[in-house]
């Protein structure tokens, strides 16, 4: 299955969070440059980006999978009839960007006619996928359903690849997509899960992903949920994970490509950090979308909803607001209990809480959640030691 679930996704890049800009398949735009208030709470504003797990069925069976997909659809599955009601229903809410994803989307049959639903509501309909089903039949519907961008999951060269994926030749089988899609003419980007088993190889995978052609790539990091949660061994450490978004930093400042890690909030603190340093101001002039946007969406711009019509704020973040069978998602968005905590940072807990940077950032709410049971505790994966965070420790601890 992929991964954009975040967020997000061990992830499947189906589901991942991510934009409201028109060329991004998940970043949004909602945030000011600069550090926001420390005690701003963001309220309710319209979703940016959702992300709706078409089917839990998948024709493969990546280590990393955030649903632990398998060749069977769940049962229960949203019908046609009422994942268009659904769309119906997000409508009231606005025309957030919408990523179909699963599992793997393309095994659902109705998949094309969905998407051209979507399309003629107004949203921008977007396909993540691994890519190894695009046929150039399959390619030329992908383009007549009015779908604007598909991401494609790629975590290395072919041996990483196919070892993460566990199908031999499935690099090959999603590299043949992608050339189907550039044949087509439909816009594609590449999501790469970043973990231990790739995380030498990211300068490489980022040349290779620029030489195939692709208008993005997003770096999804691992999120230890669903077949992810027997890869905790393969999650880099915080010092790993800073070095690799010390590395995102320096790269986006020479690529011509669009890049945004995913699921990796700290990076909003790491470029406001790095910018300080360089004396630069954060604006839209000089960091483009990444002065727009946040770290973790999951909740706030961002929402989940699975193949069953549960709402969650993110794929990884397994916390019910409520289901799209029972409840009109505009209440569901609006009222969910989990939904209006996480737009509360007054509320954040921990480091987090006490982070001068948590409205551009957040911490990851998943990793929290998996950690401490409790999705408002700081982020585990997090370096960083607020000033105020660690004058409170000594005051207590009297060092
Ligand atoms: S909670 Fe974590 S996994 Fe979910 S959207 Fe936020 S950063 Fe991504
Ligand atoms: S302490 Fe929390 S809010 Fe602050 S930078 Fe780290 S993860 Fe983000």
């Amino acid at each position: 299955m992929e991964q954009s679930k975040h967020p997000g996704n061990p992830q499947s890049e189906k589901t991942h969070p991510e934009t409201a800009h028109s060329k991004n398949i998940t970043s949004e735009n909602t945030h000011s440059g600069g550090l926001p208030p420390a005690d701003d709470t963001s309220g309710v504003r319209p979703p940016r980006i959702l992300a709706w797990e078409t089917t839990a069925a998948c024709n493969l069976a990546c280590k990393h999978c955030r649903g632990s997909s398998t060749l069977n659809s769940a049962t229960g599955e949203l019908t046609t009839d009422e994942a268009k009601k659904m769309l119906r229903d997000i409508r009231e809410t606005g025309t957030p960007i919408i990523i179909l994803s699963g599992g793997e989307p393309l095994m659902r049959p109705d998949i094309f006619e969905i998407a051209r639903y979507g399309t003629d509501l107004g949203f921008r309909m977007t396909l993540a996928t691994n890519g190894t089903m695009i046929t150039q039949e399959i390619a030329q519907k992908i383009r007549e359903a009015g779908i604007q961008r598909v991401s494609i999951s790629l975590d290395g060269r072919e041996r990483t690849h196919d070892t993460f994926r566990c199908i031999p030749g499935c690099f090959s089988d999603s590299m043949r997509g992608i050339q189907n899609l550039n044949s087509a003419g439909v816009e594609f980007q590449i999501n790469t899960t970043v973990s231990r088993f790739n995380v030498e190889e990211l300068e490489d995978v980022h040349a290779f992903t620029k030489e195939i052609g692709a208008a993005a790539h997003h770096f999804f990091f691992l999120v230890p949920t669903g077949r992810g949660a027997e890869l905790s061994e393969f999650e880099i450490s915080p010092e790993e994970y800073e070095t690799a978004l010390l590395w995102l930093y320096g790269i986006s400042k020479k690529t011509t490509l669009q890049i945004r890690p995913t699921c990796a909030p700290h990076y909003f603190r790491i470029l406001r950090q790095k910018a300080k340093e360089e004396g630069v101001e954060v604006t839209p002039k000089t960091h483009g979308l990444d002065a727009m946007t946040k770290g973790c969406l999951g909740g706030i711009s961002f929402g989940f909803i699975s193949s069953i019509g549960d709402v969650n704020p993110c794929g990884y973040l397994p916390v019910l607001a409520g289901n799209v069978r029972k409840t009109p998602f505009k209440e569901i968005w609006e009222n969910a209990k989990v939904f209006n905590d996480l737009r509360n940072y007054a509320a954040y807990k921990g480091k987090c809480g006490d982070c001068g940077y948590k409205t551009v950032c957040g911490g990851c709410r998943a990793r929290a959640y998996h950690e401490t049971n409790d999705y408002m505790e700081e982020e585990p994966l997090c370096s960083y030691v607020p000033p105020g965070y660690a004058l409170k420790q000594a005051r207590k601890t009297g060092k």
